[in-house]
C-alpha cells in the first residue's frame, strides 16, 4: 500500500489503492480557511495524474479524510467532465459535477501589446502582459502596494507580510513555535507550525489573512 507524507510525524499508510503515479499527503491538523473565519481538520490531499488535479477529503481522522478524496477521486475518474469558469479569468475551470479542476480554457485577458491571451501579469491599472511583453510592463507608481503583481512567485515583501499573518494567526490561536513555509505540488503554499499546517491555495485567501492579521506590518 502507498505511504502519504504527513505533515508532522510517520508516514500514514493509505487505505485506499490510489495509483502509484498519484502524489499523496495529509495531516492531522490542518487550518483551513473559510469566509467565514477558520477551522481545524484532518486532512487528505491527493494529486492524480490522469487527469491531472488535486483532490482534497477533510473529516474527524485521516481514514475519514481518506475516505471523502477517495470518494472524490472515484467520481472524478468517472465523470463525463463539463467544464466552467465560475468566477476565474486566467483559464482555470471547474467540472460541474465532480472535483476535477484544471487549467482548460484560454485566458479571458489578452496583451495590451500583442493581443495574446495571457495570464501572464497585470499592471497596477488592470492591463495584461504576455511573458515577452511583461518587460515594457510600468512600475506601479504608488508601489510598496503589496497586490500589484499577479505573478505566481510572492514578491518577497508580500512574503513576508503574508508570513507575518500567519504567524499572528497561529500565535491567536495558541499555537507556539516556528513557522516555516513550504510549495506544494500545486503551487499553493503550506505554511507549518507546531505540529499545525495551514494551505494557501488562493490569492483572495491570501490577502484575506494579511488584511485580517496582518495591520500591525508597515502600519
Ligand atoms: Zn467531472
Ligand atoms: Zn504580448
Amino acid at each position: 500500500m502507498k505511504k502519504a507524507r504527513k505533515s508532522f510525524g510517520e508516514d500514514y499508510d493509505c487505505q485506499k489503492e490510489w495509483p502509484e503515479d498519484c502524489g499523496v499527503q495529509c495531516g492531522d491538523r490542518g487550518v483551513v480557511l473559510s469566509t467565514n473565519g477558520s477551522y481545524y481538520t484532518a486532512f487528505f490531499e491527493a494529486f492524480p495524474k490522469n487527469p491531472s488535479c488535486f483532490l482534497r477529503g477533510e473529516g474527524s481522522s485521516i481514514e475519514d479524510a481518506e475516505e471523502k478524496c477517495w470518494e472524490k477521486y472515484l467520481k472524478v475518474i468517472s465523470c463525463n467532465h463539463e467544464m466552467e469558469r465560475r468566477d476565474r479569468r486566467d483559464g482555470y475551470g471547474y467540472c460541474k459535477y465532480c472535483s476535477y479542476s484544471s487549467m482548460v480554457f484560454e485566458p479571458l485577458d489578452k496583451c495590451c501589446k500583442c493581443g495574446i491571451p495571457t495570464r501572464y501579469s497585470v499592471d497596477y491599472k488592470g492591463n495584461h502582459y504576455c511573458k515577452k511583453h511583461n518587460r515594457v510592463k510600468p512600475k506601479d507608481p504608488n508601489s510598496g502596494g503589496i497586490f500589484d503583481d499577479s505573478k505566481r512567485r510572492i514578491p518577497r515583501k508580500r512574503k513576508k507580510f503574508l508570513k507575518y499573518a500567519v504567524t499572528n494567526k497561529f500565535r491567536q490561536d495558541g499555537i507556539k513555535g516556528k513557522v516555516y513555509l513550504e510549495m506544494s505540488p500545486m503551487g499553493s503554499r503550506i505554511f507549518k507550525c507546531g505540529g499545525f499546517t495551514l494551505r494557501i491555495l488562493f490569492r483572495k485567501q491570501e490577502i484575506g489573512l494579511i488584511q485580517e492579521y496582518g495591520k500591525k506590518i508597515g502600519g
